[in-house]
């Protein structure tokens, strides 16, 4: 809460020439040729790539209505913003909240402008739901940490250049207090990442097996031991945006820079091709046809849950854009969107019949996608938990294991 609240007041922050001011710097220093690297070091010094950052950290420190403004006239210009992916919207925001001065000094920058990219190091084949259960082993070794263990479900690991690494530095203490959150470099000898082959035959997801990794203490984000913290604010990140943000890149705009983006885009895209199906393709039920009375129910059903799902984001982002602190509906679009997801696939399946079935269509694809819409970034069951605890304000669910040290509780 009192993180949110002093979000929100370094959010309301707004200056009432915004549009002028970016527009006037946009005139100046917006050359559609210039490399892309170069522009995003421009984007990065000006503050115009992250104004709602602080202004000491590549930010203007403007509100969510100002950032709104500052996209509107780089899409006028045809100009191309920072780099996206869970570099820029998850690893960033995260140590922009609690890195220190040298993590944001060495870290931010590069993920601006798209020399890093990131991965998120966080489930493990013992924990996801029980995140702080990690059993990932971080032992100090001067300068550096030595990590050993295994993580899994790691999306666009195997490109990635840095880890949002979540690693046990003290077993003596109740769980979530002895854990840490690293920059993890990811080109490294005692790294390995593996593909994992999903059943809709894409491989976005990987196996990520840690053998004596290294990584410096400076890279140590928001303190020792205090990695919860840091990760529930990484884990708020990914549940209110649901997918890696891409990059800005306007529609055909010309010149090598918007080109350069659109291909980095198109790499990056790659991991994320099935995304559109796990979110059931809504659009493709609202506009098919029936004269079946019950598949028509399941139409509209759709369409109910769409609308209403998109009205509720809406209301969300307004209330954002007057500064208020982010409400509840973070955690219920999350369950809205997974609601949505099947109930589209039962549509399809109304709608084709056996057909759906067939490997190679589109609609095929949708019904092995959108399980995962239920389990990536937190499962329905531990959002209905969330919202019944932090919301609703319902006693919490009962645990043997969160009061005694983590060396003493049981795992498999
Ligand atoms: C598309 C996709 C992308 C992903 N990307 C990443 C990534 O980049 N990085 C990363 O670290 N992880 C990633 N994950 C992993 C994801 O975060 C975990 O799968 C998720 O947290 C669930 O953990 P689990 O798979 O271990 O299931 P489990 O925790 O074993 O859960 C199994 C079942 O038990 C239920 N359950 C568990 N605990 C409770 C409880 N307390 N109350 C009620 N029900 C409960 C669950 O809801 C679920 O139905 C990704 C997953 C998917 C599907």
């Amino acid at each position: 809460m009192a993180a949110s609240s002093r979000r929100s007041r370094r959010s309301s922050l707004s200056t009432p020439d915004t549009r002028s001011e970016v527009r006037a710097w946009l005139e100046e220093t917006w050359e559609p040729d210039r490399p892309l690297r170069e522009w995003r070091e421009l984007l990065a010094d000006s503050g115009w790539g992250c104004p709602t950052w602080p202004k000491e950290w590549f930010g203007r420190g403007l509100s969510q209505r100002d950032e709104a403004i500052v996209r509107e006239e780089l899409t006028r210009a045809g100009a191309v913003g920072t780099a996206g992916g869970s570099a820029m919207s998850l690893a960033a925001p995260t140590m922009v909240e609690h890195g220190d001065d040298d993590v944001k000094s060495r870290l931010l920058r590069p993920a601006i402008t798209g020399e890093h990219t990131w991965c998120q190091l966080f489930s493990e084949p013992g924990s996801g739901s029980d995140l702080a259960g990690l059993s990932t082993r971080a032992v100090r070794d001067g300068d550096e940490w030595v990590i050993t263990g295994q993580k899994v479900w790691n999306t666009g690991a195997v490109k990635a250049d840095y880890g949002m690494l979540l690693a046990r530095t003290d077993w003596d203490v109740p769980k979530h207090r002895g854990i840490t959150w690293f920059a993890l470099p990811m080109k490294q000898d005692g790294v390995e990442v593996r593909p994992l082959q999903q059943m809709n035959r894409y491989a976005s997801f990987n196996e990520v097996f840690l053998t004596e990794a290294r990584v410096p203490h400076a890279n140590v984000v928001g303190g020792v031991n205090n990695g919860w913290a840091v990760a529930t604010t990484t884990l708020m990140f990914e549940r209110t945006m649901q997918a890696a943000r891409l990059a800005f890149v306007p529609d055909e705009a010309p010149g090598r820079c918007a080109q350069e983006a659109r291909a980095e885009a198109a790499a990056y895209a790659q991991t994320y091709v099935w995304y559109p199906q796990r979110a059931g393709r809504a659009d493709l039920v609202l506009e098919s046809h029936s004269d079946d009375p019950v598949t028509r129910q399941r139409i509209v059903d759709v369409y109910m849950r769409e609308r209403t799902m998109r009205w509720t984001a809406m209301r969300a982002a307004e209330a954002r854009r007057q500064g208020k602190p982010p409400g509840p509906e973070g955690s219920l679009a999350k369950l809205a969107a997974s609601e949505l997801a099947r109930r589209c696939a039962v549509a399809h399946t109304h709608l084709r019949g056996a057909h759906a079935m067939l490997a190679g269509d589109v609609i095929h694809e949708i019904l092995v996608s959108v399980p995962a819409v239920s389990i990536a970034g937190g499962t329905d069951e531990i959002q209905h938990n969330i919202i019944g605890e932090r919301v609703l304000g319902l006693p919490k669910e009962p645990s043997v294991d969160t009061d005694v040290p983590f060396r003493e509780v049981r795992r498999n």
